[in-house]
């Protein structure tokens, strides 16, 4: 699996990346699509399947390879907890639009659990509880925020003196049924079942404009395509656009590394600096990491 980062992560390192060539599907340039998907990260992937699976007709491309972008580095914390903390959230879009957000995330986690189970997807998901925990007075009295506008946004949530690792805290919040999977392994065996009912898929197609007229025409680098509708998975809208201007780059280290002890954390582990450490296991083919 090749993907845009200086350094190979584990995700990288252990999935093929390669496709059965009998499930290959190419695009047909003289068909119309119903949905055209620019982008195969985990949104790509998971919308193209589940929108072939309704009935439509999707054509996914991709410009490099499937999860090159951010999935092929992301952490693949399964989680309920969010980087901008619900109390956060709720004072600058009020309690009803972070309900939704809570809503849609548990929502996510249930459609990557079923699509586990469904395809029998051998990635190493495993459910866990998430635990957040303080270490100063100030974190204390966020982490009581946290809980609170959690609660008040339908997220399980409770108070808890455990911590899967052995750092000293002082208070903690646990989040149960959060989990932990390989998002290479999970989006590939998407792609594949994608492919398997019909769902056309092109990698190393850059889609560079597109014009609108009865049809959307999309011009990518390896021709034209035309569909009725069209899905940026590609992270951010590609083109110019104000989103850009709120983009700002940041640059997070992960690391994978095998202890010596063999002491794995069962769970997920945050503390609450900025920026936050966290922490969690994968079982690759029966190694801990
Ligand atoms: C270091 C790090 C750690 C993270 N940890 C977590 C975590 O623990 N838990 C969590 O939930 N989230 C985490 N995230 C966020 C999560 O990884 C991302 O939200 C998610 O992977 C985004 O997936 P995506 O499919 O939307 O985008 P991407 O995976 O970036 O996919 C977009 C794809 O679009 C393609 N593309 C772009 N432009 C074009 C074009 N013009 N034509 C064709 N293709 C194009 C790219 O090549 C790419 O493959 C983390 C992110 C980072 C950076």
């Amino acid at each position: 699996m090749k993907r845009d980062g200086q350094m190979e992560s584990l995700w990288q390192a252990t999935t093929s990346g390669e496709l059965p060539l009998s499930f290959r599907r190419e695009p047909q340039p003289a068909l119309t699509y119903d949905v055209a998907i620019v982008g195969a990260g985990i949104t790509g992937v998971t919308t193209a399947l589940a929108l072939q699976k309704k009935g439509f007709s999707v054509l996914l491309l991709e410009a490099q390879t499937a999860c090159f972008g951010t999935t092929g580095g992301t952490t693949a914390h399964l989680n309920t907890l969010m980087d901008t903390p619900y109390h956060v959230m709720i004072k600058n879009f009020g309690e009803a639009h972070t309900t939704n957000v809570a809503t849609a995330i548990r929502d996510a986690l249930l459609h990557i659990k079923s699509n586990v189970s469904e395809y029998r997807i051998d990635c190493g998901y495993k459910t866990q509880d998430a635990f957040l925990y303080a270490q100063d007075e100030d974190q204390e009295k966020e982490l009581e925020d946290i809980l609170l506008a959690a609660k008040a946004v339908g997220i399980t949530v409770e108070q808890s003196s455990d911590s899967p690792v052995t750092v000293p805290f002082t208070k903690g919040l646990r989040f149960p049924n959060n989990a932990r999977f390989h998002p290479g392994r999970y989006v590939m065996a998407l792609l594949e079942e994608f492919l398997k009912i019909g769902g056309a898929y092109y990698d190393h197609c850059r889609m560079t404009h597109m014009d609108e007229a009865s049809t959307l025409v999309l011009h990518t680098t390896r021709g034209e395509f035309a569909a009725h509708r069209l899905i940026y998975a590609t992270h951010i809208p590609p083109g110019v656009n104000l989103l850009h201007f709120r983009c700002a780059p940041y640059r997070s280290y992960a690391m994978a590394v095998e202890l010596e002890d063999d002491n794995y954390p069962e769970g997920l582990a945050y503390d609450m600096y900025d920026p936050y450490h966290y922490f969690r296991t994968q079982e690759v083919d029966g190694k801990n990491t």
